[in-house]
């Protein structure tokens, strides 16, 4: 037993982050204002080429404001992964459309654009795609399938802050796009989101949305929400901004290391980087064949002191709250890989000995299998 259990994420505060709460919050200026303005400006400048951003409170609040924004409501469908977080899926139903699922291709666990093609009906809208861990979803093959078909692309980049897809940023794919700065994502506002949005007309209305529908104060336009950003959570994420190519370029350290070590294990498949693509590691997912993932994932923690995650253990399409969306759907690769995926710490703040902890627990505990 170690006492030490690595985590499988961990978030990055240091001391910059507590001086910028600090100093915001004895500004007295508390609602978006200036600090928001300047992190919106400041992400679109380094992940985005200059696209307009709208800063929100969450990941998934851009989501719906982004489905809004487009059009996207009542009567509409919109394909989904199944085998990614319930925000995607949950952002088209409150949207009021609906969310028809997609399987996976097995390699990279994103969108598979020739199941895609199959779900077309004349009501598909657009097809909302996920950056899974990082690594971007097959960009050519969706573009693909959403011009034969006229689809809007509604990209997700929660995990993928920095990743890129032959030399385009992820964020600058779709209609609009939108990250997520939740505290375990590459970089964090300890709560937040950001809509990267194709045109200005887009970030108009995702704008108005944000904020009851205003620009002018009291001259609502629109009816819209509160879905606005704090200047304490935009002061936190502007020193994260500054810090997270280094952290990104250690996870991808940290992945190399991991790959040099793992590839060619009995029983495990190590990520694959695919041709012209940048991954940025939100997760180094495993996949561990034949119904040996729980017992590697007990014995990671239990004998190794390795933390581990599983995303997602249930696909979307048989959550209680989604399977109304789900009649009659089966979707092999994404039951497979819930089945068979395991992701391992790979963060930037893990030491080199429990770099080396992770590899001979995982080796050590692979070998005792079967
Ligand atoms: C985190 C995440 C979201 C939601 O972001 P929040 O900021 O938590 O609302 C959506 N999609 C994916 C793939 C995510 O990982």
């Amino acid at each position: 037993m170690h006492d030490q259990l690595i985590p499988a994420a961990k978030p990055l505060i240091g001391d910059e982050e507590v001086a910028a709460v600090e100093r915001v919050l004895r500004s007295g200026m508390l609602a978006q204002g200036a600090e928001v303005a300047a992190f919106e400006e400041e992400f679109a400048a380094q992940f985005l080429r200059g696209r307009t951003t709208v800063a929100v409170n969450s990941g998934t609040s851009g989501q719906l404001l982004g489905l809004i924004a487009a059009g996207v409501g009542p009567g509409d469908e919109v394909i989904v992964p199944s085998f990614t977080f319930a925000a995607v899926a949950n952002s088209v139903v409150l949207a009021g459309a609906t969310p028809v699922f997609a399987d996976i291709e097995p390699v990279h666990f994103t969108l598979d654009p020739e199941h895609v093609r199959a779900l077309v009906t004349p009501r598909t809208k657009g097809v909302m795609p996920v950056h899974l861990y990082g690594h971007p979803f097959l960009v050519d093959g969706i573009e693909e399938v959403a011009a034969a078909h006229g689809l809007a692309i509604f990209e997700d980049a929660a995990q993928a802050h920095g990743a890129s897809w032959r030399g385009r940023p992820a964020g600058t794919i779709g209609s609009f796009a939108m990250f997520s700065l939740y505290p375990t994502k590459n970089m964090t506002a300890i709560e937040g989101g950001m809509v990267a949005c194709a045109d200005e007309g887009t970030a108009r209305r995702v704008r108005l949305l944000r904020n009851q529908g205003m620009e002018t104060q009291y001259a609502n336009e629109i009816v819209g929400y509160n879905n606005r950003m704090s200047e304490v959570h935009a002061a936190v994420g502007r020193v994260q901004l500054r810090k997270v190519a280094a952290w990104t370029a250690q996870r991808q350290r940290n992945a190399a290391v991991l790959d040099a070590a793992l590839d060619g294990i009995d029983g495990l498949t190590v990520p694959r980087v695919a041709e012209g693509a940048e991954h940025v590691y939100h997760q180094y997912t495993v996949r561990i064949a034949e119904g040996e993932r729980d017992r590697v994932r007990e014995a990671l923690r239990e004998e190794h002191g390795v933390g581990t995650g599983v995303y997602y253990p249930i696909p979307n399409h048989r959550l209680p709250s989604l399977t109304r969306y789900a009649q009659g759907v089966e979707l092999p690769e994404t039951e497979r890989a819930a089945a068979e995926v395991l992701s391992i710490p790979v963060h930037p703040s893990l030491t080199d000995g429990e770099l080396d902890r992770v590899v001979s627990g995982l080796t050590a505990t692979m070998s005792a299998g079967g």
